[in-house]
């Protein structure tokens, strides 16, 4: 994300998926939150017939899940998943909310989360201070209680961004986006 504005994590998600796209043309997408890292290589990151939550047990929540409907961390969906969901929130600034938000949009449309036991889903985060621009969102709340009601007009469907630099290394192709202010 460029410059130093309020993060959008579901909205970068939605760029990258955007963008890998002009790249070629993908069935599956893998959304990891730059922090985390698998323990177990068994925790296969592919598509699966449902939307699959993979970060389901984190070092910071005692290894197990924080609630039932967590959705947050690293996930994957093929392009008909992710389509069927019209994508993710772009309106969810700051933290919290985007993922529970992804988990409401999978339900609402009769789809159900896949993941792997809590052994083979550990993961660690590694240790970083919370952004500043990263605050506790307070319209989280709200917003995830209309879920049903946004889903099809804020999404894949209506996203807009800039491209601002696109560097390609050998692994990976790093690009630096304007995801604008809330
Ligand atoms: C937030 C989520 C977050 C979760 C775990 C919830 O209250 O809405 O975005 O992932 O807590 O920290």
């Amino acid at each position: 994300m460029d410059g130093e504005d309020t993060f959008n994590r579901a909205k970068l998600l939605n760029i990258g998926y955007a963008e890998a796209l002009k790249e070629y043309d993908y069935d599956c997408f893998v959304f990891s939150d730059v922090d985390l890292i698998p323990m177990d290589d068994r925790n296969i990151y592919k598509c699966y017939n449902q939307p699959r939550h993979l970060a389901v047990s984190m070092d910071k929540f005692g290894f197990r899940l924080p609630y039932t409907q967590y959705f947050g961390g690293v996930s994957s969906l093929s392009k008909e998943q992710f389509l069927k969901i019209n994508g993710f929130p772009n309106n969810y600034w700051g933290w919290g909310g985007e993922d529970d938000d992804i988990f409401n949009r999978i339900s609402s449309r009769g789809m159900s989360i896949s993941r792997p036991d809590g052994l083979l889903g550990r993961c660690r985060m590694i240790r970083h201070e919370r952004d500043k621009q990263n605050d506790p969102n307070p319209q989280r709340f709200d917003r995830i209680a209309h879920t049903r009601e946004t889903m099809a007009t804020d999404g894949i469907n209506s996203l807009k961004y800039n491209v601002v630099k696109i560097e390609k290394d050998l692994l990976f192709t790093k690009i630096t986006v304007d995801v604008g202010k809330p």
